[in-house]
């Protein structure tokens, strides 16, 4: 039945203490409170209460979320319960919400409006240039391990003049004397990494009150999801646009914070209160989305951990089937089993499956067997379209169509199809560059009157320097795929996919993908596109729309529900991984993967586990996961072969195990 007042219909929908925080009109709300307890629903829901009340325009409210795809999905649910009112709410995650106010403002810092944004295989690329022309050793110092410092950095608001080095440690050292040169190389590429998006924002808002004003004037209301996830940089960006009337609500989770590695600090949702003193805590501990069994498993793995808050979670759902643990001889018997179940659970509906393993490098096995039994899938990460070469490629040509001066793109496409410029050639434009001062761009178009270079080079660099100038004239105005189009004409560049075999018929095709993906026309359009390309994250890439079965990593489940979870590869080294072992604090956050995992399943979870698997170029006996120990055995119904052999050196609990025991799962 439906009432005729809105606002009470939608409040119905709702338990108590979410109708709370639905309605809070306090100026702080914290909600911490266990997965599927409607944490993602109660932010949809506040917003809809918001704009019902007639009180709030849809401009006055921002919220973000954790990825662009949930912030999609989050418009859609309030464009449903609103109608397209909804749609003029901004709903983002912090890149894109950062992202679109460096464009309107980023001028007051002295860079250009019109910049590019480089993934982490451009800063790479750039990272290494810099360290090689200082003729320092890549295999002593991996660009990647200098970006991660100063990635780092940034995302604790540290700029290349705050930097200060551990004493003995000679990365950050060598990231101290490479953080400014790193982003002077951005700069002069007009290129913004992705930690810089946070990063200017912060410093913008710093440095810039006017700025910082104009939102805090315009924003009324502020809603922040997975909180738990955020790093200090976003936390302070949240603090910058709240202004003194402005009311913030964020909900979270400290049992699911999985990004520590990557800078998140779940000590902001911890310390929530201290920074803001008046808060009000909501906690929700209904469980709407998992079977009481599946739940009790969850929590059993979960209250292990010693730094969390403690909560009760509960639920009013069945108590459901058992869980299933599965012990496999190796990981193709444990693919095959996935495969099989999923062919009788799935009964033709795929979409209602996932597999969740701990790294990518498990799903090649689990892949081969759905591929036998027919059955559809999705991978979600792994090599992302936007990441194969072709792809790449193509749209480094769109970047330099927009922005010659990107350096890292330039370079990329110059010998891309082969023309004759080699690496000695662009060493010498660069040369060429430097001492005039211009970009390389510039020195490209300059080359052919240079005497002193070769006259083969002089002639392929005029022909590539028309070529690129035609098809700038051409981006202004063109639709994007016959501007792509082209590209790929002037550049022959099916001709060379052609060249390449099979492999070329299958990046022939994704070219193809490519250039039906593109619409609009014009600089702005294709300024539009080269943002959302680089803002997408692996999880962006997946359609759920359609009915196959997902394949994820456990890092890339977070906040999605499906009714039938399998979990496999539960073993030593891998959930609880290797990398994590010494460290208790990181073991928590393993735990904490594990409870994610497990917490997505609606109506069943299998569990997998096996003695033997090929990984990391090796085959290793494996010893069962010490998460499994912990889940009370009268819920788990076994399955497969048990009792995996053990050698010595996998022993974790000292005097349980010794050489060669079987290991008995009880
Ligand atoms: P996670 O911790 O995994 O992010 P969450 O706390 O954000 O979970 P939601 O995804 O909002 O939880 O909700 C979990 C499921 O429970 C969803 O399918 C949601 O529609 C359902 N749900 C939440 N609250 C209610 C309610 N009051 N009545 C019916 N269903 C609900
Ligand atoms: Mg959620």
């Amino acid at each position: 039945m439906t009432d005729l007042d809105p606002v009470k219909d939608l409040l119905r929908s709702l338990n108590p203490p979410q109708r709370e925080a639905v309605t809070a009109q306090e100026k702080a709300i914290l909600v911490f409170a266990g997965a599927g307890s409607g944490k993602t629903r109660v932010l949809t829901y506040r917003i809809a209460f918001l704009l019902l009340s007639g009180k709030v325009a849809p401009e006055e409210i921002l919220a973000v979320t954790f990825t662009n795809k949930a912030a999609g999905e989050m418009n859609e649910r309030v464009c449903a319960l609103l109608g397209p009112q909804g749609q003029r709410v901004w709903i983002s995650t912090f890149h894109s919400a950062c992202l679109r106010i460096l464009r309107s403002h980023i001028h007051h810092l002295g860079l250009p409006g019109d910049f590019v944004i480089y993934d982490g295989d451009d800063q790479q690329r750039l990272m290494e240039g810099l360290l090689k022309s200082a003729g320092v050793g890549l295999h002593a110092y991996p660009p990647k391990t200098i970006l991660k410092e100063i990635e780092r950095a940034k995302n604790r608001g540290i700029g290349p003049d705050e930097y200060h080095p551990e004493d003995f440690n000679p990365y950050q050292k060598k990231a101290a004397e490479f953080y400014p040169l790193y982003q002077e190389a951005l700069r002069a590429a007009k290129a913004l990494d992705f930690g810089d998006l946070l990063y200017f924002a912060h410093l913008l808002f710093q440095r810039v009150p006017q700025v910082r004003d104009y939102y805090q004037r315009r924003l009324r209301h502020i809603l922040v999801d997975e909180y738990q996830d955020t790093n200090s940089i976003q936390h302070l960006i949240i603090k910058d646009l709240l202004g003194p009337d402005a009311s913030l609500c964020i909900v979270g989770d400290d049992d699911q914070s999985i990004y520590r590695w990557r800078g998140a600090e779940p000590t902001n949702i911890l310390s929530f209160e201290r920074d803001f003193p008046m808060t009000k805590v909501i906690k929700l501990e209904q469980n709407y989305r998992s079977t009481q069994i599946i739940l009790q498993g969850a929590n059993a793995v979960v209250c292990r951990n010693r730094w969390r808050k403690e909560k009760s979670l509960w639920t009013a759902n069945e108590p459901g089937d058992s869980l299933t643990l599965f012990w496999a001889e190796d990981e193709e018997e444990e693919a095959r089993w996935v495969a099989g179940r999923i062919a009788e659970e799935g009964r033709g509906k795929y979409r209602r499956c996932a597999v969740f393993y701990r790294i990518n490098a498990q799903s090649r096995a689990l892949e081969e067997a759905l591929m036998r039994w027919g059955i559809p899938y999705t991978l979600v990460g792994g090599v992302r379209f936007y990441q194969r070469k072709e792809i790449k490629d193509l749209v480094a040509y769109l970047r330099v169509m927009v922005n010659p001066d990107d350096e890292v793109s330039l370079k990329r496409i110059l010998n891309v199809p082969p023309r004759g410029i080699g690496p000695k050639t662009v060493e010498k434009l660069h040369t060429l560059a430097h001492q005039k001062g211009c970009s390389l761009y510039q020195a490209l178009q300059e080359a052919s009157a240079r005497e002193d270079l070769p006259q083969a080079v002089r002639k392929k660099g005029r022909e590539v320097a028309s070529l690129l100038e035609r098809l700038r004239a051409q981006a202004r105005d063109l639709p994007l795929n016959e501007l792509a189009s082209h590209i790929i004409e002037g550049t022959n560049y099916m001709e060379y996919l052609m060249a390449q075999g099979p492999e070329g018929q299958t990046r022939m095709e994704n070219v193809k993908e490519f250039l039906g993906m593109l619409r609009g026309s014009g600089i702005e359009a294709l300024k539009e596109f080269l943002d959302q390309v680089a803002l997408l994250t692996d999880i962006d890439e997946y359609e759920d729309g359609v009915n196959r079965v997902s394949l994820m990593t456990l890092h890339s489940a977070k906040g999605l529900e499906f009714q039938v979870v399998f979990m496999v590869g539960l073993e030593e080294g891998l959930l609880p991984y290797y990398l994590r072992l010494d460290d208790p604090e990181e073991m928590e956050e393993e735990r904490r993967l594990c409870y994610v995992g497990m917490t997505r399943a609606q109506e069943r979870l299998c569990l997998s586990c096996a003695t033997r698997r090929s990984l990391f170029g090796g085959q290793q006996r494996r010893v069962p996961s010490r998460f499994l120990r912990d889940i009370p055995k009268e819920i788990i119904n076994q399955e497969g072969r048990r009792a995996p052999l053990v050698p010595s050196s996998w022993v974790w609990e000292e005097g349980l195990l010794s050489e060669d025991t079987h290991y008995e799962y009880d």
